[in-house]
């Protein structure tokens, strides 16, 4: 089981950047298409920007056209934590971090096999920890 982590949002608003902050804690989107992972295949571990738990390996990472990078699963089950979400007159499923609650993007059902989900994530959320050759 991991240990949460609790922070207020002060803390955070003084640990993030204001766009970092702004998804994180705000559950604001990035545009599509801009950020820095979207067309990233580098091998290596994305972390959760905000406390550094392992979020997705760059192996189950594809290329969905829709903008954002996108994962056909997390790199543990229980790393992430998924849960209805109805704004903006939608209804998704939005994805957080297990350990500290961040938002990180939602997940939908048109991914590509094994699974069929398409983890749709902010690459402001992640962190990539490239892995060393
Ligand atoms: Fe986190």
């Amino acid at each position: 089981m991991t240990e949460k982590i609790n922070k207020t949002e002060e803390e955070w608003r003084k640990e993030l950047t204001p766009e970092q902050y702004r998804v994180l804690r705000q559950k604001a989107t990035e545009m599509p298409f801009s950020g820095e992972y979207e067309g990233v295949m580098t091998p290596g571990v994305y972390k959760c920007a905000a406390c550094g738990q392992e979020l997705f390996l760059s192996d189950s990472k594809f290329d969905s056209g829709c903008g954002w990078p996108s994962f056909f699963q997390p790199a543990s089950e229980d790393n992430v934590d998924a849960q209805e979400d109805n704004s903006l007159g939608m209804r998704r499923v939005e994805v957080t971090c297990s350990r500290c609650g961040s938002h990180l993007g939602h997940v939908f059902p048109d991914g590509p096999r094994p699974t069929g989900l398409r983890y749709c994530i902010n690459s402001v959320s992640l962190k990539l920890d490239p892995k060393e050759e």
